[in-house]
């Protein structure tokens, strides 16, 4: 049976084409994929195109465009097997994650991707990343999507998308999925890494998608040196809901009395304090060192391995959806789309 693909086109350099008069780079029409790629008819699946308008370098993605984008995936769900977004590398993590939050029941694959070198210059990265992400969208196993999931498919691996950071702003593998394995790697065959894949329990319920989004996120990442001052304007910032605090190692921050007392005044002021660390690979532990306990003790959340992107997007989503404070921490302890490992 053949799988029917949305590809829905954000913006970003995969997007941008070579004029051959011109030599100058201008936008690819990927309504004319079959004519740049024939062998696409190759592959088993029917292809369809969106393009957003208007599309954007995504270092201009906000909250409203995941919105959008999250809108058109569910106006469009049943008409489809699977979605390839082409999406700017820069925020990619950030789309990518805040989705598999927003689109709740999901159990269609959802496959970010997006290149380095732009579609039209010959040694483009995107070409393969392209094909090779429409093939994983429409790929089936006994009957169902090999991948019900948000991924993000970059050079050779496809990874969990919401455990993934841009690592890299000259390689062609720019991302990197520190704390999870990949979902696949990709050589001459598609090798899936199934018990890695997303369990989806709610398999068959009708997709939800969350459009509220909260705002008042922040993120402050330590060094040795972050003035009390500094600290007391950050924490005390108006509208201020919820901040990600990037902690160093194992999740550990200074023991100083004035920055325990800053962070708990702001707890106590109903903020809530999410702690990572700034490390890329690894977990917070808090309870491994006096100096990650005093922040437990003050009410300071575990962000076990998550990425920033994670944590931020989370956020928004769990505050988003409006319910009591003692809920939204319950959402927080526990991961809701595989985005931390406990
Ligand atoms: N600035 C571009 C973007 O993120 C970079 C890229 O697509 O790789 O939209």
């Amino acid at each position: 049976m053949r799988s029917s693909i949305l590809i829905i086109y954000t913006g970003g350099t995969i997007g941008m084409k070579t004029d051959a008069a011109t030599g100058a780079l201008v936008p690819f029409d990927f309504s004319g994929i079959y004519d740049e790629f024939p062998s696409l008819k190759r592959l088993n699946v029917d292809i369809e195109v969106l393009t957003m308008s208007p599309v954007i370098d995504s270092s201009n993605v906000a909250p409203a465009n995941w919105v959008t984008l999250t809108e058109l995936i569910r106006d469009n769900y049943d008409r489809y097997d699977g979605f390839v977004v082409l999406h700017g590398t820069d925020t990619m993590s950030y789309t990518a994650s805040a989705l598999s939050f927003m689109l709740e029941n999901l159990s269609k694959p959802v496959v970010f991707t997006g290149s380095q070198i732009p579609i039209g210059v010959l040694r483009t990265d995107g070409r393969e990343n392209l094909i090779t992400a429409i093939e994983i969208a429409g790929a089936r196993r006994g009957g169902r999507p090999v991948v019900p999931e948000v991924s993000l498919y970059f050079q050779n691996r496809l990874f969990r998308a919401n455990r993934t950071t841009k690592r890299s702003a000259e390689a062609l593998s720019a991302f990197r999925s520190y704390n999870y394995p990949p979902l696949a790697e990709v050589g001459v065959n598609i090798a899936y890494n199934y018990p890695a894949i997303l369990r989806t329990e709610t398999f068959g319920e009708p997709l939800r998608v969350a459009t509220r989004l909260a705002d008042g996120i922040e993120v402050i990442k330590l060094f040795p040196g972050l003035d009390e001052q500094i600290l007391r304007a950050m924490l005390s910032a108006p509208g201020l809901r919820a901040v990600v605090l990037e902690t160093f190692g194992a999740g550990n921050a200074p023991t100083s009395e004035w920055f325990i007392r800053t962070l708990q005044e702001a707890i106590d002021r109903g903020v809530i304090v999410l702690n990572i660390t700034q490390c890329g690979g690894g977990r917070v532990s808090m309870e491994l060192y006096e100096t990650g306990l005093r922040l437990q003790k003050a009410g300071v959340l575990c962000g076990y391995d998550m990425t920033t992107e994670a944590a931020v997007t989370k956020l928004m989503y769990t505050l988003g959806l409006g319910l009591p404070r003692q809920q939204t921490e319950e959402l927080l302890r526990r991961p809701l789309r595989g985005e931390f490992t406990v």
